[in-house]
Parts: C-alpha cells; structure tokens; sequence
C-alpha cells in the first residue's frame, strides 16, 4: 500500500551502546504520525534494537542481506537470520552495495527474489550518477535499473516493495535534488512503472527520495505528489534532525 515512509539508513555507524541510545532516544521523542518510521542498523546490532523499540511503531530493518538460503558464505547474512530476529523489511541495492562491493543489476534481482520469496518486504534503491545526469541519460540510467533487477517479477510483488530514489550525485554530499527534479523523477517511475504493471500497481507503490535530505529541505521535497517520503543517511544519526524529518511528512 502507498504510505509515506520515512527511514534512517545507519550504515557502518554507531556501536551497539550508541545504536541503543539512538533507538531510545527516537522512541521517546517519536512524534504521532502516521508515516512508516524505519531505521536500519548495522547487522550486529539488529537484534538490540528490535527488542530496544518492542513497544514502538518504529520499524527495524536491515541494510543488506545475501541471496542464498545459507551454507559458505563467509560474512554474508540470510533472510531466515534477519526474520528470525524480528527483521522483515530489508534495502537491497543501495548506491555504496553497487560503488563499493560490486553488488550488479543481476545480483540485486537474486537479492530482491531471495527476500520476497521469504515474505519479506524489500526497500529498492536505485538512481543515477553524476555523469548519468550531466550527459542526460539519467531517465535511461533510472528505467533500466528497474527493467533489470525488478520488471521479470509478477504483479503480486509489488505490494512487497518499497522504491528509494536516490541520485548518487546527492547522497552524502550535501547537494540535494531540487524538489522540482525529484518530482520529475519521480513521476516518470511511476508513469514508467504503470506502462509495465497498470496503473493500480502504480499508484500503490510508495517512492521515497533519498540524497542529502536534511530538516531544512524536507517538508518542501516531501510536499511533491509522487515523492512518499525519504530515505535518510547522515541526518537520521541526529535524533533531533530526524525528528524534524519525521515532522515534515
Ligand atoms: C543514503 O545513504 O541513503 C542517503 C540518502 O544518505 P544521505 O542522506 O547522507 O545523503
């Protein structure tokens, strides 16, 4: 179903002491709402903080996981890990997976099957880099992302996932998409999104935008009709900026 969303992405921060004290943090300061409110801790310390937020609307999700069911693959994590600590949602495919460890259109299909086959929900990051932009294929870049790891599902798929938009340009540099260009983005997924499955599927689907959104530009990105909420990294280490994020839905 199309809710808004907002989730915090943690990557490779926060102990297990720190990560605690941010989960209590947000739980007590967790404004009503009824936007989804996510945040995804490194893996080991997951299952801290499901039982941290026992008694919040906050939901716990992973960062990653592997395709494979189990066996040697050293350092990887499955989904029946992730479910049997209380972890049903997972991102699969963010921009550091693909620039830093190699992680293909074709691996992030596997991921993505792998997850949804464990009734598990996934969030599915995708967008395009600078060059992409400049030269104007970023609409090519964006479409063929999802034709390649998500168009050989079935319909019945798609109430499973979440799409982040996130342009590469903009995460972790402080340079955000205008809210003008996320829309137009935005728009164009939807629209591309219902030449493929029909516009029910379409209009179903909750896109969240992600790239430097911060307390000061989030209520204008998130007022665009096509933008479902965001995906936020280095605000969302702040207990009080994503607070303010949250506030802006
Ligand atoms: C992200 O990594 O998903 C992200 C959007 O990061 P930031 O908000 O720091 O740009």
């Amino acid at each position: 179903m199309r809710n808004n969303i907002v989730a915090g992405n943690w990557k490779m921060n926060k102990t297990m002491s720190e990560t605690e004290a941010l989960v209590t943090e947000l739980a007590a300061m967790l404004p009503n709402t009824k936007a989804e409110v996510m945040v995804a801790p490194a893996f080991v310390n997951l299952a801290g903080a499901v039982g941290s937020l026992s008694n919040s609307t906050i939901e716990v999700i992973a960062q990653n996981m592997y395709f494979a069911e189990s066996g040697a693959y050293t350092g990887e994590i499955s989904a029946d890990m992730l479910l049997n600590i209380g972890v049903s949602t997972v991102i699969i495919g963010h921009s550091e997976r693909r620039a830093y460890f190699g992680e293909t259109d074709e691996i992030l299909a596997k991921k993505v099957r792998a997850a949804l086959q464990k009734n598990m929900r996934v969030m599915f990051c995708f967008g395009e880099e600078l060059g992409d932009r400049k030269s104007g294929n970023h609409f090519k870049v964006v479409e063929s992302q999802l034709q390649n790891a998500l168009f050989s599902l079935d319909a019945n798929a798609w109430p499973h996932l979440i799409l982040a938009y996130e342009p590469v340009w903009a995460i972790g540099t402080g340079e955000t998409a205008s809210p003008e260009q996320a829309q137009e983005m935005h728009g164009f997924i939807r629209e591309t999104l219902a030449q493929k499955y029909g516009s029910g599927i379409a209009n179903a689907v909750s896109i969240l935008y992600g790239g430097s959104v911060k307390p000061s530009n989030a209520a204008e990105i998130f007022s665009k009709p096509d933008v479902d909420g965001g995906l936020i990294g280095g605000a969302s280490l702040v207990a009080n900026d994503f607070i303010a994020i949250i506030k802006a839905i």
